[in-house]
């Protein structure tokens, strides 16, 4: 069974998804991490090379800060980081 997110993830932000240490730009705080999924209505949907016709769900991935409370997209938090 293969989740049927679409995570459109690039492989820096995959890279930051699996393996970077989250923690908050401003305070250093632990950062938590929320997946949202929004249904886009019925369509064509791409499995590698078949299409199917279906439900559409596309995932953002995003990192909250409680104490800051602020919520970073994970493309800002992936390249803004100071490697
Ligand atoms: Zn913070």
């Amino acid at each position: 069974m293969v989740f049927e997110f679409d995570m459109s993830m690039t492989w820096r932000e995959t890279w930051y998804f699996l393996f970077a240490k989250k923690v908050c730009p401003k305070c250093s705080g632990p950062l938590e991490r929320q997946i949202a999924t929004h249904n886009e209505g019925f369509g064509w949907r791409q499995d590698g090379l078949d299409f199917d016709y279906g439900h559409k769900t596309k995932a953002t991935v995003s990192y909250d800060c409680r104490h800051c409370t602020v919520s970073y997209p994970i493309g800002q938090l992936c390249s803004g980081q100071a490697a």
